[in-house]
This record gives C-alpha cells, sequence and structure tokens, in this order.
C-alpha cells in the first residue's frame, strides 16, 4: 500500500529524531512493501522565521489532505518572547484544532531494560507497566467558560467544567475501540462523587459499555486512580478520562517509565488521520549535537500504523526492534548505564532500522 504521510520535523532536537523516525518507516516500507511519500512542511519556530506564522496555512492544507501527520516538536528560547498568538505553541494547538483531533493516547510502558529507570520500588512494578492514557483532548475545564467578577470576598476567577453527552460518547468510543485492540480492560476516571460533569460521564460510560460486552470496565475516581498508579500502575490497561485529568494523570504515569525520551503519542479525531509525536519537547539545550534520544519519535511512528493506517504486525515490527536495540545494551546519552553502548540519534535510529 502507499501512504503520503505529512512530516513536520519543527524546531530544536525535531528535525533529528523526526529522520531517525522515517528511517524506520522506510526500513518497514521495505520489510512488508508499502511505500510512504513524505510531504514536509513548516510549522513553529521554523514557520515563523520563513512566512512569519507559526502555522502557515499551507501546512494545513498538506497536512488534512495526508493520510496522516508525524511531528518532532516545536518551540526554543529564540522565539519565548513573541507574543501568544506569535508563539510556536500556537502551531500546535492550531493544528489539533484545525485536524479536529479529540483524543489523545498516550501508552506508559516499562521497557524490562529499562527498569532500573522506574522511581517505584520493584516490588511494585514487578508485573511491568503497559497502558494507555486516552484523554477528552478540545473540551472540559481548558475550554468552558472562565472570568473574572467581584464576589463578596472581593475579586474572584472562575472556570467551568463542562461535557456534552456528545463529546463524552466520542471519546468513550475511541477508549472501548482501543481496549478492543488491546487487552480489553477499560477504565474510566471520573470525580462523580462530586462533579456533575463526572456523574454525566459515568453514566454515557455505562451505556456504552453496554454496547461493549467483550470489554471488561470499571469506574473510578480520580484521586484513587493517582494513588493507584503508584501503587499498582500493572493493574491498568487503557485508561479514559476528562481533559484536565488527562493532563495531570498522563504525566504521572509516563513519569513512572522513568524516561522522556522514550514515550510517544498520538491524537486522532474522527477517520484515520492522526497526529503521532514524542510527548517532550524540542529540547534545545542539546539540539544538532547527535546526541537526542530518537527512540519516542520512533515509537510514535509505530502508533501512527496502528492506529491511523491499521498495520498491526508493522507497528509491532518496529515496536520489536526497540525492545531489542535496548535489549542489546544501546542507549542514548540520556539513558545510558553502566555497561551500555551508547550511540548517538542516527546510530540509534540505523539499530532500529536494521532490526525492523
Ligand atoms: P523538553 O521536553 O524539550 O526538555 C526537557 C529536558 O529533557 C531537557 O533537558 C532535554 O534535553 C531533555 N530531553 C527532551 N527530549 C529528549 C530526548 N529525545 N532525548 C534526550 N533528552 C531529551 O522540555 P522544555 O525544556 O521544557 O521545553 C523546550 C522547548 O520545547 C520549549 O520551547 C517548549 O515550549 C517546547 N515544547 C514543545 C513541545 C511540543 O512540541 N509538543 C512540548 C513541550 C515543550
Amino acid at each position: 500500500m502507499k501512504y503520503t504521510i505529512a512530516v513536520i520535523k519543527g524546531d530544536g532536537i525535531g528535525p533529528e529524531i523526526v529522520n531517525e523516525a522515517m528511517k524506520a518507516l522506510d526500513a518497514v516500507g521495505k520489510r512488508f512493501s508499502h511505500s510512504f511519500e513524505y510531504r514536509q512542511v513548516l510549522m513553529g519556530g521554523c514557520a515563523l522565521d520563513a512566512t512569519g506564522e507559526p502555522l502557515p496555512e499551507e501546512t494545513v492544507n498538506i497536512c488534512k489532505s495526508s493520510d496522516s501527520v508525524l511531528l518532532g516538536a516545536v518551540g526554543g528560547p529564540k522565539w519565548d518572547t513573541l507574543p501568544g498568538d506569535k508563539r510556536p505553541e500556537k502551531g500546535l494547538l492550531g493544528i489539533r484544532s484545525a485536524l479536529g483531533l479529540y483524543a489523545n493516547l498516550r501508552p506508559a510502558v516499562l521497557f524490562e531494560p529499562l527498569r532500573d529507570a522506574c522511581p517505584l520500588k520493584p516490588n511494585i512494578v514487578s508485573e511491568g507497566l503497559d497502558l494507555l492514557m486516552v484523554r477528552e483532548l478540545t473540551g472540559g475545564i481548558y475550554f468552558g467558560e472562565r472570568g473574572r467578577r467581584s464576589g463578596k470576598g472581593g475579586e474572584e476567577a472562575y472556570d467551568t467544567e463542562s461535557y456534552s453527552a456528545y463529546e463524552i460518547e466520542r471519546i468513550g468510543r475511541t477508549a472501548f475501540d482501543v481496549a478492543l485492540k488491546r487487552k480489553s480492560r477499560l477504565t474510566s476516571i471520573d470525580k462523580a462523587n462530586v462533579l456533575e460533569s463526572s456523574r454525566l460521564w459515568r453514566e454515557v460510560m455505562h451505556r456504552l459499555s453496554g454496547e461493549y460486552p467483550q470489554v471488561e470496565y470499571e469506574d473510578m475516581l480520580v484521586d484513587n486512580a493517582a494513588m493507584q498508579l503508584v501503587r499498582n500502575p500493572g493493574r491498568f490497561d487503557v485508561v479514559v478520562t476528562s481533559n484536565m485529568f488527562g493532563d495531570i494523570l498522563s504525566d504521572e504515569a509516563s513519569m513512572i517509565t522513568g524516561s522522556i525520551g522514550m514515550l510517544p503519542s498520538a491524537s486522532i479525531g474522527v477517520g484515520s488521520l492522526g497526529l503521532y509525536e514524542p510527548i517532550h519537547g524540542s529540547a534545545p539545550d542539546i539540539a544538532g549535537k547527535d546526541i537526542a534520544n530518537p527512540l519516542a519519535t520512533i515509537l510514535s511512528a509505530a502508533m501512527m500504523l496502528r492506529y491511523s493506517f491499521s498495520l498491526t504486525d508493522e507497528a509491532n515490527a518496529i515496536e520489536n526492534a526497540v525492545y531489542k536495540a535496548l535489549t542489546n545494551g544501546y542507549r542514548t546519552s540520556d539513558l545510558a548505564s553502566e555497561g551500555a553502548k551508547v550511540v548517538g540519534t542516527r546510530k540509534m535510529g540505523t539499530v532500529v532500522a536494521e532490526l525492523i
């Protein structure tokens, strides 16, 4: 099959790590007889420098007409002092909304060879960790009504958490469908003992669970979920939650794995078009030095194959190659431990591509 992929390399280490993800995709193409056509477009600081806009219209159009989008990272000190609407991050929010991406998928996987990087006691993660957080991305308190007013105690500020049944059902279906592609277990996280929006969330999720009898479903309050993540993280498979709870819990979950350079993410919407990127930023402190860890971006490409193209064997081939590279002792300097074969960005990408 032939797939077109819009490629946003971005700023800082973005170009270096995306090049290695493309190397992995090309190796998959060769092994499984697919061809990937890359359309490189600008976003973030490099787009500001070239066009004066963080998200040029041409970028949006090319992304919309591609089968999927691969992104490195944007931003850096050079653009930090620009006004809000000219900041590179504006490009990120803009592209997510232009593509209608309402679900953020973030796996947190503890790779056995990196077990030492996990900050939890070994007995807590003895059964490993492989969970997927599904976070609602375009609703809730981050987009609700907000403002300042004067109240009894003087100046007040408020933000509103609001979800429609439609928005909950949409993210719920995504989570149930994703659970079917994994171990078929889903935990929905809310605060239904206090919040009305969470009570509607729970009602809709229960309704949906009737449509997915193959998925083992449970509710959990967010405070308990925060605790369970550090007490028994191996109990989770897929977790679905609102925008704000997901923002906080997904960082907690990723911290458990111990390395920011290992974690991919996907933002998806209606249809198969998605945006795939590492969770880390553009790391300007190490840009251009060939030391950035490209594995989070390579694993983001694997997520693209799985979720946008439904190419499960191909996605597994990338993930297994990453696993083997680590088992064979290859490490970029952020993961270096005693006895490791410390390699640069390009070499790590080549090792993974060869193992594919
Ligand atoms: P960061 O994630 O870029 O870096 C945090 C630390 O982790 C740094 O020490 C960095 O060297 C290290 N690091 C990050 N990725 C790494 C990798 N692949 N390999 C090895 N080490 C890695 O976060 P920051 O420093 O807060 O932000 C830097 C810039 O990135 C800012 O301009 C910020 O706005 C932007 N940013 C962009 C995104 C995105 O594009 N999605 C996300 C977060 C931050």
